[in-house]
């Protein structure tokens, strides 16, 4: 069978399960964006996580502004790796996220990066009026888009590409192929500088607004520069190194 005709028979069953499976209210947008896709997602589940998996700069600001909603829990500060029950473990690769540690757990039906309800289908918004979260779920949709982005943002070169207009953010030159993410504040700066910052501004360091795209060259340099800062900062809360360099 012709790779076409697969996928065309593939879409036709996909569909099938997907219209059997639809409630009678679904998020529009999401179902328009399934139908959309080279391969339709074949159930409601899997077309709001498509959805979301395209739109991850819209998840970023969603999952942030979900966050705000719920604020930090009373007395929590942050403790980098405090989630995972290790001092530092994580470093600063992973944002604060207070409802995923131990002392705060929100339990089922909460999204355990942003605090928020979650409804069907990982939605954030209770378009069904039923008034009860979705027992079964930890994390919206959304929320686990934008987890990916704060962890993992060089899997969303294209996305942070397009925001762009292709040019370097620092540079303004046209974006070659082996462009790198960069984080405009390194992160390292983000707990000295920052730290005592209300949660989930924070948030922001890891998310969209801090992210860039820049030419590896532009890149190199860049992590030169706070690499040589972060020596001098050692050498100054550090005489004896001092002493040796
Ligand atoms: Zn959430």
């Amino acid at each position: 069978m012709a790779a076409s005709d697969w996928r065309a028979t593939r879409n036709r069953q996909a569909l099938l399960r997907l219209e059997r499976a639809l409630p009678p209210i679904f998020p529009a947008a999401v179902l328009q964006h399934a139908l959309s896709r080279p391969l339709v997602p074949p159930t409601p589940r899997l077309a709001v996580e498509s959805f979301w998996r395209s739109h991850v700069l819209r998840a970023d600001r969603l999952a942030r502004a979900l966050a705000a909603r719920s604020g930090a829990p009373e007395g929590w500060t942050w403790r980098p790796g405090a989630e995972t029950g290790g001092g530092g473990a994580a470093g600063f690769r992973a944002p604060p996220s207070p409802y995923r540690e131990a002392a705060h757990l929100l339990g089922r039906g909460r999204c355990c990066v942003c605090g928020q309800p979650v409804y069907r289908f990982g939605w954030h918004v209770d378009l069904w009026g039923t008034g009860i979260p979705n027992r079964n779920a930890g994390w919206h949709s959304a929320c686990v888009a934008a987890w990916k982005l704060w962890l993992a943002p060089s899997d969303q070169i294209p996305a942070l590409k397009r925001r762009q207009g292709h040019r370097c953010a620092v540079s303004g030159k046209r974006l070659l192929r082996t462009a790198e993410i960069d984080h405009r504040v390194p992160l390292y700066r983000v707990w000295r500088e920052h730290r005592d910052a209300p949660w989930p501004s924070l948030l922001a360091f890891w998310g969209a607004p801090n992210l860039q795209v820049v030419n590896r060259a532009v890149h190199a340099a860049k992590c030169r520069d706070e690499a040589g800062e972060r020596a001098r900062l050692r050498r100054a809360s550090d005489p004896d190194a001092a002493a040796d360099g």
